[in-house]
Formats: C-alpha cells, structure tokens, sequence
C-alpha cells in the first residue's frame, strides 16, 4: 500500500527529483502525485500483460458503479486502451436507490463524455419493473447477493449483445483476497476456484470476465481517483455490509502486510496459478428458461422473477437489452 507524505525537499521523486508526495512502501519507491498515477497506470498494464488479457481482446466492457474502483479502473483503461488498440464501453446498472443512483448516475454520464467512451444505462425498473429494494424487500434475500447476481447477469447478457471480448470487472487486491480467504473457510471451493485473474467464457453463453486491477492495492485506487481528480459517488449504498467473515480476512490480510509489505502481491500471484486446480470441470447447465448459464438447470435471474413475479423473465430482459443496444441508447 502507499501512503501520502507531506512535502520535505529531501524526500524526492524517485523519477523526477521533485519533492515526493506518495510513499509505496511494497515498492519501497518515493514519488511525486504525477509519477504514482503513471505508477498504478503501469501497474495494471503490469497486471493485463502478466496474465495476458489484452489476448483476442478488441472490445471490452466494464461495469461502472461511480465507486472509487470502477471510476479508477474507466480511467486506467480508457489511458490504456490505444496501447492495447482496444474499444471500450461502459455499462452502468441503475439499481433505483435513490439519491445514491442519481449522483452515480450522474458521474458516469460526465466521465464517459469526457473520456469519449460509450455508455449504456440500464434502469432495473425498466428491465423487470423493480429496483432493488424492491426486490429485496419481496424476495427476502440479502440485498448485496441479490445485487451481485443481477449485476452479473445483466453485465453477462450486454457483453454478449455487444460482442464484447471480455468483460472487465473493478475487483482489487484487497477484495479478491479477502473472498477468496473468506471461501476457501467456507470451504466454497467453487467461488474460490473462480478467484482468478481471468475466467474463460464460453462462446454464446458467457463472456469472458477479467481483473485488470488483480495488483492493484485499494488504498492506491483511493489515492489515485484523488490524485487524478476522479469524481466519484460521495454517499454509501444504503445496503453497505461487510459480513464479519470478511472482516476478519480483511485484517488478518492488513496485518500480514504491515509486517511484510508485498505480502498480498507475492500472495495473489499464488493463488492466480493455484485457484483454478481446487475445482475442475465445474459442469455448467444453462437454464431451461433463458438458456444462460446455472449450476441446477434454473439460473438465479430465473429464479428471482419466478418467486418475485411469478415467471421466469430472463428472455424478456434479454430481448429489452437486445433492443436497447439495437437502438443504440448510448450517451455519447
Ligand atoms: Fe449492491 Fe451491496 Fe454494493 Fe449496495 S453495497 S451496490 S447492495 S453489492
Ligand atoms: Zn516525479
Ligand atoms: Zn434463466
């Protein structure tokens, strides 16, 4: 992790001798605000070379929420999208909470314009005509699983209508860490397998999802969106948890950190080669109603519209997806 320090002549910039303002202590290295955010910038083109992502890759979609992550990670890539000659869109999902999808709302739209990035917004309401305490609320499940279920399938049903290459996902070090300690305690083998830098697809049926930010620290992304002026959403979604478990992995993993700085790092490259062999040959069955993938024949989206309306409504929103992108509903 790094650590702002305040300004002493005879602290220098490592690359430009200027007086340093950031402290990486993994990389024992002094910077000024300009040459840590070429650093992070760097480091994820890092990351995207190690485990080769920009392979097959000409069209890429990430998933904005307007959090510090997703916005860093719009900007990285944006930055390093001529590198790779790779086409970028955006997709925000707006979850109907309010305040919290207004001002996210709004940042993104301002963000896509200036970066000249296309944007697609897709309302939860117009989809299946409830937002998520809506659902929360009439399915009784816990709104972060409910959200990240939704979030996963819409992403997965625009990639595929784009013909999108892949689908990047605002995952960082500290998160992928964390859930994966959090698994392999669960001993959920099968979220644990799935902790790598990148999960293949499978042509028709699932895009093939990537971690650029798989080494990046999240107090760098925090220090980075401030560096570089990145708006993004000031308030906390209202569903805001973190169960204990993830807690606990979380400081277990701070600590180890503190006492050895890089101890994430030399640990997320273990666990990049070692995840996948926890769990081979998951066999995937694609739903009866929507054709996505599942793990029992009913895909969660499936299940949720059943129980909450009635009827499975996975086609129907795939077909208002199909039509929007047709329509080209992009903001810029
Ligand atoms: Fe969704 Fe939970 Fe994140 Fe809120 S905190 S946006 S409910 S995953
Ligand atoms: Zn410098
Ligand atoms: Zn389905």
């Amino acid at each position: 992790m790094s650590v702002l320090i305040s300004a002493n002549p005879r602290v220098q910039c490592k690359k430009c001798g200027r007086p340093a303002t950031v402290r990486i202590r993994y990389a024992k290295l002094n910077l000024c605000s300009e040459h840590f955010t070429e650093y992070i910038e760097e480091r994820v083109a890092k990351t995207i070379e190690r485990y080769k992502m920009h392979s097959d890759l000409k069209k890429l979609l990430i998933g904005v929420s307007g959090g510090k992550d997703s916005m860093s990670l719009l900007y990285i890539l944006s930055k390093l999208k001529s590198r790779y000659n790779i086409e970028i869109v955006c997709l925000h999902i707006d979850l109907g909470l309010n305040n919290y999808s207004e001002e996210s709302k709004s940042i993104i739209i301002e963000a896509s314009r200036e970066l000249g990035i296309p944007c697609l917004i897709i309302s939860l309401k117009d989809l299946i005509g409830y937002t998520l305490p809506e659902l929360v609320e009439k399915s009784k499940r816990p709104p972060c699983s409910l959200c990240g279920m939704l979030k996963r399938y819409v992403l997965n049903l625009v990639g595929l209508e784009i013909g999108a290459d892949a689908i990047a996902l605002g995952h960082h070090l500290d998160d992928i860490l964390s859930f994966a300690l959090k698994d392999f305690l669960l001993q959920d083998l099968v979220d644990f397998s799935k902790m790598t830098p990148i999960t293949p697809g499978i042509p028709g049926v699932a895009a093939k999802r990537i971690k650029p930010l798989y080494e990046v620290y999240e107090s760098d992304l925090e220090l980075y969106a401030k560096l570089k002026n990145i708006r993004v959403v000031g308030a906390n979604c209202p569903f805001k948890y973190r169960d204990p478990i993830t807690t606990s992995a979380r400081k277990m993993l701070d600590e180890l950190e503190e006492y050895a700085p890089g101890f994430k790092i030399s640990l997320s490259r273990k666990l990049a080669r070692n995840a996948s062999r926890y769990v081979q040959g998951e066999s995937i069955i694609l739903c009866k109603y929507c054709g996505m993938p599942s793990s029992s024949g009913i895909c969660g989206f499936c299940k949720l519209t059943m129980k909450v309306m009635g009827e499975p409504k996975g086609r129907e929103a795939r077909e208002k997806i199909r039509k929007l992108v047709d329509s080209s509903s992009f903001n810029n």
